[in-house]
């Protein structure tokens, strides 16, 4: 079937106030191949409307509850394609579960769920759905972070022998969740966040740049998770250290108590013949260094970049890209991705684009995490 529309979408969570919600509306619709045309977005009625006022939607597409969308779209001739998850945590399963079942492929924002244990369930579902599922860790549409995959695997570096990533951010340096400030009120709350505060937020991005870039499964880990903020419920820092699966070890470091941090992301790779090094808050430069030659610093948008580079980059050299058009490669490659099953094709995810696996892995890690951090030992993967 040639698709000659966009793809509908239809949000959940992203209401007033919200962070990353307007961050998928743009990314999403970037490219031209998405719309969004409904949502139950926010769990207060009331504001899912005027949300849906503001963004210019159908107003009986702008939904009291996710599952009445759910309900209603699977009965229209021009139903929605995809339901986007932009929620607390806590709602990521329950959300996807219901649209799954009801036929609709998903985008959820990471965590995949709250606990180990959903991801579990979650993995089931997609299985038995057959459906496109796909998880929006942002940092993997960058075009540079593709040039770094793409390094490893070519095997320039030779064999890898230490990784260090790291996620430092300061945002939650005081008892933020105690002003009612929105973001932090939900993240430092077990039943809306899950069990892995800083760990859940931000480590696991790093946990996942770090198995995308070198394509490595870490193996073992040692990790101490500390709650910095007296009074908070939840870890605001963590220290691990990792095996990978080639023997390689790995450091890795989230915080959101490290003062005046922005987002600062940060991933190195040594191998034997030399490393990589890319950081998120400079994400148009790589840099490259050799044991025997001089350092590179190659810049997005080079004709020289790997194939997989070029292939998500949209301007010209010199013309930076940023958060919103690394998270619509995802949007792109998933867009493309659904019309490749609408076709007939049964496994059309790219490679590149994160899924079920990377949101199963990413649960896994934090799950061990805890319990590593709780037994003051080395856990198997
Ligand atoms: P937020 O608090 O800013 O937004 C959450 C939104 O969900 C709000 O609009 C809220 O009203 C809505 N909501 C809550 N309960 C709902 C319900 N029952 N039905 C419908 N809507 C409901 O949070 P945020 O910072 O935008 O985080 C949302 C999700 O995105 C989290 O899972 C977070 O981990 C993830 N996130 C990912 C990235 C990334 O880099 N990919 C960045 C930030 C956040």
């Amino acid at each position: 079937m040639t698709v000659t529309r966009k793809l509908r979408m239809g949000m959940v969570g992203g209401g007033p106030g919200a962070f990353i919600g307007p961050v998928h509306r743009m990314a999403a619709e970037l490219d031209g191949k998405i719309e969004l045309v409904a949502g139950a977005f926010s769990q207060s009625p009331e504001r899912s409307r005027e949300a849906g006022e503001s963004f210019r939607i159908d107003p009986h597409r702008a939904y009291a509850d996710y599952r009445e969308m759910i309900e209603v779209e699977r009965k229209r001739s021009d139903a929605i394609d995809f339901v986007v998850i932009a929620t607390p945590n806590y709602l990521h399963l329950p959300v996807a579960t219901a649209a799954l079942d009801a036929g609709f492929a998903v985008v959820s924002d990471k965590p995949a769920t709250a606990t180990y244990e959903e991801a579990l369930v979650l993995e089931k579902a997609v299985a038995k759905a057959g459906l496109p599922y796909a998880l929006t860790h942002t940092y993997a549409g960058y075009a540079l972070v593709r040039e770094a995959r793409a390094i490893c695997a070519t095997g320039q570096l030779g064999r890898i022998r230490k990784v260090a990533v790291e996620y430092l951010q300061g945002w939650l340096s005081q008892p933020l969740e105690k002003t009612g400030q929105k973001q932090a009120a939900w993240r430092a709350d077990p039943a809306l966040n899950g069990p892995g505060g800083c760990i859940g937020d931000i480590g696991v991005h790093a946990f996942h740049l770090l198995e995308y870039v070198t394509g490595l499964d870490v193996t073992s880990m040692n990790a101490t998770l500390r709650t910095v903020v007296p009074g908070r419920r939840l870890d605001d820092d963590c220290s691990a250290f990792l095996r990978l699966e080639n023997g390689a070890s790995g450091v890795l470091m989230a915080s959101q108590v490290a003062a005046g941090e922005g987002n600062g992301l940060r991933l190195r790779v040594y191998g034997e013949a030399g490393s990589i090094d890319w950081r998120q808050e400079d994400p148009n430069h790589l840099r490259v260094k050799w044991m025997d030659g001089p350092e590179e610093i190659r810049h997005a948008a080079g004709g020289y970049l790997s194939e997989d580079a070029r292939a998500v980059t949209r301007l010209p050299g010199g013309h930076p890209e940023g958060y919103i058009e690394a998270f619509a490669v995802l949007y792109r490659e998933f867009a493309d991705a659904m019309i490749a099953w609408r076709a007939g094709q049964s496994n059309p995810l790219p490679e590149t684009l994160p899924g079920i696996r990377a949101g199963v892995r990413g649960m896994r890690f934090i799950e061990r995490v805890i319990e590593s951090s709780r037994t003051e030992s080395w856990v198997k993967f």
